[in-house]
């Protein structure tokens, strides 16, 4: 017999608490990343309002979810669009993915989205855009790429890639993640340096299924894992100085940079700059830094981040998928590998009340 999963409003206290942190969280959004077909990944950072339900109470939801029972208000560029959970999140996978990932890290894609969509459907409810359930902006949502600009993208490669998305999102037809009666929140990254974050390196805020995990990929799998970001010591002091007023550089640069702490999974956790305590995450959007597993030297001229891996580095990493993907993992298997103590169920499980 299956299980049914009764999703209410107010079982959502325990995720509002989480949104309404996430709003003042990573400053900065994991996307754009230079390399054309490197994927982005997927933030919550607005805060909550509470209004009602986009699919509302049905009185026999035993199979009455499916994607393609399902719509989504899709907000692009202010352009609010209705389509069906399928055609969503093959724009999403799409956008989010490299299409000549392995089958199984897209598949584990698709239901990561899916899940993350339902969340915001559900529970999340965006103040940015209260008319729509998620934009295209991966600043905000996640990234999505509608049919024209997906062929733009792909050119001559467009009819084999959208056909192995479209496999990818159907082949896991309604499929999402629980932890405890409720889709989680199905946060993604790029690349991890060695192992991802747990949520409260990130959002001060810890949630049992988003912890600290072992994840494979390395510089033979990702473009451009290690970078550098080099700025000249007046730009790093004036950078500093606008957002910390109170920092002070003295003549001996040896104390612009000091006290620099880590968290468990080698992530800069807090540092000084010019004397004054700033975070990890805030660090990494004052100088654009790709992730927070970084190191500082501090030169005659400049100012050397060198960072590992892209992204905020919670949850799933993208690269980290298709490294598992590679050694014969299945999609559930690399899902269950990111998220911790998660549970498969179907939409056509949830009755929304
Ligand atoms: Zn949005």
């Amino acid at each position: 017999m299956k299980k049914v999963l009764i999703i209410s409003l107010t079982l959502s206290i325990f995720a509002l608490a989480f949104s309404m942190l996430m709003s003042v969280s990573d400053p900065i959004a994991p996307g754009g990343d230079p390399a054309a077909e490197s994927p982005s990944a997927a933030t919550a950072s607005e805060a909550p309002v509470s209004s009602s339900p986009t699919v509302s109470a049905v009185p026999n939801a035993e199979y009455a979810f499916h994607d393609d029972d399902i719509t989504v208000r899709v907000s692009e560029g202010g352009i609010i669009n209705n389509m069906s959970m399928r055609d969503y999140l093959i724009g999403v996978v799409a956008a989010e993915m490299p299409a000549s990932f392995e089958i199984e890290a897209l598949r584990a894609q698709a239901v990561a989205a899916r899940t993350e969509t339902l969340y915001h459907i559900l529970i999340f409810k965006s103040v940015t855009h209260p008319d729509a359930d998620v934009c295209s902006d991966p600043t905000c949502c996640q990234a999505y790429k509608n049919d024209g600009e997906l062929r733009e993208k792909w050119g001559p490669a467009y009819g084999e890639y959208i056909e192995k998305i479209t496999e990818a999102v159907q082949s896991t037809d309604g499929e999402c993640l629980i932890y405890e009666n409720a889709p989680i929140q199905a946060v993604f990254h790029s690349s991890s340096a060695g192992q991802t974050a747990g949520s409260q390196e990130v959002w001060k805020f810890s949630l049992p299924y988003l912890v600290s995990v072992l994840s494979p990929e390395t510089a033979a799998d990702v473009p451009n894992y290690v970078s550098s970001v080099t700025v000249s010591l007046s730009d790093f002091k004036e950078t500093v100085l606008k957002f910390y007023p109170d920092a002070v550089f003295p003549k001996d640069k040896a104390k612009w940079v000091t006290d620099i702490t880590y968290t468990g999974s080698g992530r800069i956790m807090t540092l000084r700059l010019g004397g004054v305590v700033v975070s990890g995450p805030v660090l990494r959007g004052m100088f654009g830094l790709r992730s927070t597993a970084a190191s500082i030297k501090v030169g005659d001229k400049n100012v050397i981040f060198t960072t590992t891996g892209y992204g905020h580095g919670v949850g799933m990493s993208q690269y980290g998928a298709n490294a598992l993907a590679n050694q014969g993992k299945s999609y559930r298997e690399i899902l269950t590998w990111y998220y911790s103590g998660v549970t498969f169920a179907d939409e056509k499980d949830i009755i929304i009340n």
